[in-house]
Order: structure tokens, then sequence, then C-alpha cells
């Protein structure tokens, strides 16, 4: 029922303009029969406008919803391109880890290095830090 709603609002949008348009068409020249000329045109030229301005917006709506719509299938595709291979998978996790990693700097053990409180990095051959010098903290 809710599918495609972005093109749903398209034609609806398109088919109440051109029932404003032609509604206001006929009280403008229901005016203008009823003697009142000036009115008549205005109701019409008015009514006429209002209906497109009103349905440019609902289109624009539907415009949005639709591409939306055409955004979010594509996500949803790489998402289960990336699922299926987990590789892809796999390689999000350290661009992540790379970034948060000097927040979590003192637990982390990279291979063949160790962090010391003071946040150097320092080779596992050493056992002080060859910044503060302390000697390197006791790990399981
Ligand atoms: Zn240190």
């Amino acid at each position: 029922m809710y599918n495609n709603v972005g093109s749903k609002v398209k034609t609806f949008a398109s088919i109440s303009c051109i029932i404003g348009i032609i509604a206001s068409i006929i009280t403008g020249v229901t005016t203008i029969i009823a003697g009142n000329v000036l009115g008549g045109f205005l109701t019409c030229a008015i009514g006429a406008f209002a209906s497109w301005i009103a349905s440019l917006a609902l289109y624009a709506i539907g415009h949005t919803a639709e591409n939306t719509d055409m955004i979010l299938k594509r996500l949803k595709n790489i998402d289960t391109n990336q699922t299926n291979s987990s590789i892809n998978e796999n390689i999000e996790i350290p661009k992540y880890a790379q970034t948060q990693r000097p927040q979590a700097k003192t637990s982390e053990t990279t291979s063949g290095s160790w962090w010391c409180s003071c946040g150097v990095a320092n080779r596992n051959s050493s056992n002080t830090c060859s910044s503060c010098y302390k000697s390197r903290p006791t790990q399981k």
C-alpha cells in the first residue's frame, strides 16, 4: 500500500492540480455568468495558480520521497553485498579502530609493540619506554 509513495504522491499532485484548475474555472465561469465578471476571472486565475502552487509543493515532496527510496535501495544493495562477503565487513572494522586508536592506546597491544601509559608506542624488544623511561607494564 505504501510502496512507491513518491510516484503516487506525484500522480496525486498532477491529478489534484488538474482538478483544482478545473474547479476554479467552473467556479469562475459560474461567477461570470452570475454577473461578477472581475470576480469570476480572479477566481479562475487565483484558483488555478493556487492549485498549481499547492501541487508543486506536493510534487516536490513526492519527488524527494522517490529519490530517497532510490538512495535507500542503493544503500540496501551495498549492505547486502557487504554481508555476503565477510571480507568487506572486516575491512570496515580496522578503519574504525584506526580512528579510535588514540583513545584506546594504553590498553591496546599491537603485534610487535606495546603502548606505554604515557601514550608512546614501544617495540616489544625494549622493556622501557623510549619517551618516559618507565618499565613496560606487565601483561597477561
Ligand atoms: Zn612512556
